[in-house]
């Protein structure tokens, strides 16, 4: 059944490539990695939610915002692609997903020394307005 469902998927979206892997993911520019078949309940919204992201033709980010904001974006997607393919919406799965990225950016925007906030360069690179203050007053 998830097979029929992948190959309709396959169908209606040629330009995306559908390969198995370990763990749901997107690989930009167009492949959605899905994993072994099972009866979560969420598989099917899952890979509707990494189909989301290859539809609007997300990219990799610099900045960590921007990925929790593609990620909010692709759960938009999956919402109207759940509702074309009849896949039950899960709003408390979507919910959970959304906090641990929220997390995961708290973790990585603190600053390890001092607890502070850093913020991120447009390179990607987390600053603390303390400590990398000392450090290149110490370094001059
Ligand atoms: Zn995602
Ligand atoms: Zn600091």
């Amino acid at each position: 059944m998830l097979e029929d469902f992948i190959q309709e998927l396959r169908r209606d979206y040629p330009g995306v490539r559908f390969r198995l892997g370990k763990k749901f993911t997107f690989r930009p520019p167009r492949t959605v990695i899905y994993e072994p078949f099972s009866d979560d309940a969420s598989y099917k919204l899952l890979l509707l939610h990494e189909l989301g992201h290859a539809v609007l033709e997300h990219l990799n980010y610099q900045l960590d915002i921007e990925r929790i904001k593609m990620e909010r974006a692709a759960w938009e997607k999956a919402r109207e692609l759940a509702k074309v393919y009849e896949v039950k919406f899960d709003e408390d799965l979507v919910e959970d997903r959304m906090d641990s990225y929220r997390d995961w950016l708290h973790q990585r925007s603190m600053c390890a020394v001092c607890g502070l906030t850093r913020w991120q360069n447009t390179d990607g690179i987390y600053r603390c307005p303390v400590c990398d203050e000392i450090l290149s007053r110490q370094s001059d």
